[in-house]
């Protein structure tokens, strides 16, 4: 993992409470290299690429230089050769950025496109697409949501119909990051006419295949450096190589996904609490109002203690989600209990510090007014928190 300690020396300790688990004294090494690579190579620019409402790709080639796309990915396919935890230290201090939408194009890369090629795809499909994609010659996105189907998975209506040598597909997707600048997409489709969760498939489609195009770079709230793309599929052949697992099976392959989804989701809203609430300390120390400086007031001061709660709850039952998930066991409990608990925090969070800062929380220039809008997508994006409420629900037997 040499390329990890690319970045090391003069960061500030990411976290005030030191070692943590489940991570060792190593990820704490790479945590501090990839801050180093945040604030020199990201955070300088963020602002002039939200303006733009675009990032460019040479934020992937950079990245992939210092081995950062491919952590969790074994050496033979160009990888670090690292785990999970590797990757959840990134997606906390990518926040570090301080543009969700940003962290957003990264991690979609990353942590729910690259996931399904590399647990379910063949070696030469891994060949094909992973190894450019550690390299970041290739960025991809995973296209599940689709016009008429969001929360409900089974509504999927693009359609893959069999043919000789392959699949000719149909369709439509929409609210897809990475979808516009996307060499190739991880999609799910249906197979059969049946209903439900049956039938459900994953092909990988390539942007210059005949009859896909991108609709429309969507407008959103926030996210605003990350592109949102809708999609559409007009007989678009697809040959049967690109058929990643197993057909009809593709169900518990959005199912295996959303898991990890969810808990980088989790760390990422952690990194975004811990930096919203180390500028308000800041901005509350330094800012006087009435003779002292606004952290004085009582009411200033439970608000931001407050903030730090959310901050230290949310950061606990994420890493014990995280623990159960890199152990193996099954975690879905605990993964549903972190994105659900941070989320709304996130915003939460980023809402009081708006309020700390006064007037100049809503001006641009403090980046609070961003993280307002940038963590408002945290309780829909990855699954609701109805559906994460459902889904805990269950787990309790309800
Ligand atoms: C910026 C952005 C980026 C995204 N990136 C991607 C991406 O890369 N790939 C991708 O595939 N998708 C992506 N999405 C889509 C995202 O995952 C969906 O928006 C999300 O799953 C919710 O689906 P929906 O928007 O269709 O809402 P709906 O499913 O229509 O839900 C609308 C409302 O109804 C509620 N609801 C629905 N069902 C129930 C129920 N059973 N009980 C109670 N309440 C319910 C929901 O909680 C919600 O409040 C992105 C979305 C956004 C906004």
């Amino acid at each position: 993992m040499a390329a990890m300690r690319a970045f090391t020396k003069g960061v500030p300790p990411a976290r005030p409470s030191g070692l943590m688990p489940p991570f060792t004294e190593e990820h704490e090494e790479l945590r501090e290299s990839i801050r180093r690579f945040v604030l020199k190579e990201l955070r300088p620019h963020v602002q002039q690429w939200e303006d733009d409402e675009w990032f460019p790709n040479e934020v992937f080639h950079k990245m992939a230089a210092v081995g950062f796309l491919g952590l969790k990915y074994p050496e033979e396919y160009g990888g670090e050769g690292g785990d999970y935890l590797h990757d959840a230290v990134l997606s906390e201090e990518l926040a570090l950025c301080g543009s969700g939408g940003l962290a957003a194009g990264i991690g979609a890369h990353i942590g729910i496109a690259t996931p399904p090629v590399w647990k379910f795809g063949t070696d030469e499909q891994k060949q094909r697409y992973l190894v450019p994609a550690i390299k970041g010659e290739k960025i991809a996105a995973l296209g599940i949501t689709e016009p008429g189907a969001g929360s409900d998975v089974a509504g999927i209506r693009t359609f893959a119909k069999k043919v000789d040598g392959g699949y000719v597909v149909n369709g439509s997707k929409t609210f897809i990051t990475n979808g516009v600048r996307a060499d190739f997409l991880v999609t799910a489709v249906k197979t059969t006419q049946e209903g439900g969760h049956h039938g459900l498939s994953f092909l990988i489609l390539e942007k210059d295949m005949e009859g896909y195009s991108v609709s429309q770079k969507l407008k959103k709230m926030g996210w605003h450096a990350s592109d949102t793309g809708e999609l559409a599929f007009q007989d678009v052949f697809v040959p049967d190589e690109n058929l990643l697992g197993e057909e009809n099976k593709g169900f518990y392959l959005i199912m295996a996904n959303f898991q990890w989804e969810r808990l980088l989701m989790a760390l990422g809203a952690v990194g975004s609490m811990q930096r919203t609430l180390e500028r308000t300390i800041e901005y509350a120390l330094e800012r006087e109002a009435f003779g002292r400086p606004i952290a004085k007031h009582q009411a200033i001061r439970h608000k931001i203690a407050e903030m730090a709660l959310r901050c230290e709850t949310g950061r606990a039952v994420t890493y014990n989600a995280l623990r159960l998930f890199y152990e193996g066991g099954d975690a879905v409990k605990q993964v549903t209990i972190a994105k659900l608990k941070t989320q709304r925090d996130a915003f939460d969070v980023a809402d009081d510090a708006l309020q700390v800062f006064g007037g100049a929380g809503y001006m641009k220039e403090y980046e609070i007014e961003r993280a307002a809008r940038d963590t408002r997508l945290g309780p829909i994006g990855g699954g609701t928190d109805e559906i994460m409420s459902e889904i805990l629900g269950k787990q309790l037997g309800l």
